[in-house]
Order: structure tokens, then sequence, then C-alpha cells
């Protein structure tokens, strides 16, 4: 039993990105999981321009999730310009709405606001009230980038994770995930870091003061975090075992991540303890998400 907390896809494969790729189909991604052995997986709308190449909406990932029982988990997403552009829009009323639906989540936010932004905030606050997880991206700067913006040390962070005790943040992202250490490297906040993990990263800090911190470890950034100093990896995952997931954030067909088969090694060498893994690969996200 796998369950990936972090994919995306449209229903017809539509325009490309860039880089000529396209999202990749529920069909594609059903035979992606069969060959990963992922059981089932979050889809994660896009509704904010600066994210994607090619928005899908709440309700058809909800379509797309009633189409193949058992294998999907819709989230839903708003844009914190929703409607009116506007720190009073009632974000309830669409909450409701999504968790009526099925919706067991908040995400993927990619909004290229301030993490502060008070039309963000507004957004938290909706969650934190209907005790609905959110994943974000962080962006490092406003402009050629997506995601909620940050500075170096995630200050802007810590006091959300402060000021919304009862939100569980899921963290995501090369600028999330690079503040394991305390030092970026040559790759800079937005790459991947590599080499041994010094001590005194601002993660290690505020997963350590805010229980509502959570890891999603998906993509190469999460991935690289927990690998590319094993031992330390080893540890962070044994220390947090409550509060991180798996995920892939599989886009295009053509993706894929060593994270699963990184885990099962470190299970397999005695690396991980079998509780853990469970956790981390699917017991946590069932039960922040309340799964039956
Ligand atoms: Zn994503």
């Amino acid at each position: 039993m796998i369950i990936d907390i972090h994919m995306h896809t449209v229903h017809k494969a539509g325009i490309t990105r860039a880089n000529g790729e396209t999202y990749a189909t529920p069909e594609q991604l059903l035979e992606i999981m069969d060959r990963m052995g992922i059981t089932q997986a979050v889809l994660l709308p896009e509704v904010s321009p600066e994210g994607s190449h090619c928005l899908s909406s709440t309700e058809e990932i909800l379509e797309i999730a009633r189409h193949f029982p058992g294998r999907f988990i819709p989230f839903c997403n708003m844009d914190p310009r929703i409607e009116l552009n506007s720190p009073q829009t009632d974000m309830g009323r669409f909450l409701d709405y999504y968790l009526a639906q099925g919706c067991k989540g908040l995400g993927e936010i990619t909004a290229n606001l301030p993490f502060d932004d008070p039309r963000v905030e507004n957004l938290f606050d909706a969650c934190q009230s209907r005790d609905l997880p959110v994943i974000f991206h962080i962006g490092p700067q406003e402009g050629g980038c997506y995601g909620l913006v940050d500075d170096p040390g995630l200050p802007k962070l810590e006091r959300a994770l402060a000021r919304f005790p009862r939100l569980k943040f899921l963290g995501h992202s090369q600028p999330f995930w690079a503040e394991i250490a305390p030092d970026y490297g040559e790759a800079g906040r937005n790459g991947y870091p590599s080499g041994p993990v010094k001590p005194g990263g601002r993660l290690p800090e505020l997963f350590a003061r805010y229980p509502n911190l959570y890891g999603d470890l998906s993509a190469g950034s999460g991935y690289n975090a927990v690998s590319r100093d094993p031992e330390f990896g080893y540890h962070f995952m044994e220390t947090y075992q409550d509060r991180l997931l798996f995920g892939t954030d599989i886009c295009a067909p053509s993706n894929d991540t060593p994270l699963a088969r990184y885990l099962a090694a470190a299970l397999a060498e005695g690396k991980l303890s079998l509780q853990a893994y469970e956790k981390i690969t699917w017991r946590n996200a069932a039960l922040l998400l309340r799964l039956e």
C-alpha cells in the first residue's frame, strides 16, 4: 500500500509546457502508479496562472476521481484572489461546497503572492476553521516563478505556523527543502543543494518547534532533502515519521522519481524502521485525510 500525496492531471493532455511536455492524463497516471506500486494518489488542481501552462479546476479533478473509484483522492484548490481579489472574500462558501463533494485538502497553492498577503491569510483562516490541510509551493521572489513568496530562512512561513496553529501546512518545493541545511551551496535556494547537511538548518528548527508543519516529500526537492546526506535523511525521517508524506509530483508521462525505490531500499537495509516506512508511505496520509 502506497499513497502519493502529490500528483497533477488534466482530462485531455492539451497544450504543451515550454519544455514540450504535457500533463499526464488520468489513464497515463494509472499506468505509472501501477508500475510504481502506488495504490492511491492525491490529485491537486492547478488554479493559478503562475503555476501552470494548462489549468485544471477542482470540478475537473472531482470528475476524474469519480471516474476511477478507489484510485484518486481529490483536493480542492482556490487561488487566493478568487471572485473579488479581496481579503474579505468568503472562502468558507467554496470550501464547504468542495468538502461536501468529497475533497480532502487544499492545494497545491502556487499563487505568486507574499506568504503573509491578507488574501492568502484569508484562505489559511478558512482552511484552519474546517481542519483542511494545505499543500503549498514556495517561490523565491515575486515574478519569474510561482509559489507563495518567502525570504531565505522562511520567516513568513514561521509567522503563519504560529498564527494558524491548528492549520496543517504541508511544505513542498526547492526553496522549502533547501532550508534543511543552513547554506544552499552553489545550487542556490531554488535548486537542489548537494552534499552533507550541516547542523543548524531552518527546517529542522521549524519541525521541532511547530507540530503543525508537515513535509511533502514529492518531486526532486523532497527526495533530495532526505537523500543528499543519507545518514541525516534516515535520522530526519525517523524523527519526524509522523509528519512526512510520500509523494511524486508527477506532471508529465515521462516523469520519474527515485523516492519510492529509495525508501524501499532504506527499509530493506534496516536504515529505516518498518513503522516509519509505513507512516511515510501511507499511514500519515490516511490519518491526515481521514480516509476509510
Ligand atoms: Zn506539484
